[in-house]
């Protein structure tokens, strides 16, 4: 009798769609009232919530996306083609200021001549590194305008 009250009171605190515990279930298993009991109880909750107007539908998700897709909300913020050539502009203008400028000859004079190699080595990675960056955003730009063969495989 003591068992059932404290299998009851398992059961009563489970959250929706909480498995039973193996405990309750073995004894659910073997006591005729405490499964008369739960049945009783789970057949109630079912008519409460089926008529419940407050019922949230069982998946949101297909609702919350398909109205994402019809506000035209863009994904991530996208950079325009000229913010991008303005950005590549000053990286290259940059280079070429930094050769005459005056840092520059500071560096030669206290690392050496030999310094240019690395300097210009970092620098063609920064601009190597923009263009892929450049090419993997505006990918589907690129492909619109240019008809190379290799961009094609994959539609
Ligand atoms: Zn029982």
């Amino acid at each position: 009798m003591k068992n059932c009250e404290k299998i009851m009171g398992i059961f009563l605190e489970l959250d929706n769609g909480e498995a039973l515990p193996p405990r309750a279930v073995i004894h659910r298993m073997f006591c005729g009232r405490c499964r008369t009991e739960m049945r009783r109880l789970k057949d109630s909750i079912s008519d409460i919530r089926a008529g419940s107007p407050f019922e949230p539908a069982d998946d949101i998700t297909e609702t919350v996306m398909t109205g994402l897709m019809q506000s035209g909300a863009s994904h991530g913020k996208r950079v325009s083609n000229l913010n991008w050539l303005g950005a590549g502009l000053i990286m290259l203008g940059g280079v070429f200021i930094l050769s005459f400028s005056e840092s520059f000859k500071w560096l030669s004079a206290f690392y050496g001549k030999h310094i240019e190699i690395p300097v210009s080595i970092v620098l063609s990675l920064i601009l190597c590194i923009y263009a892929v960056i450049f090419i993997g955003t505006h990918l589907d730009f690129i492909k619109e305008r240019i008809n190379l063969p290799f961009l094609k495989i994959n539609r």
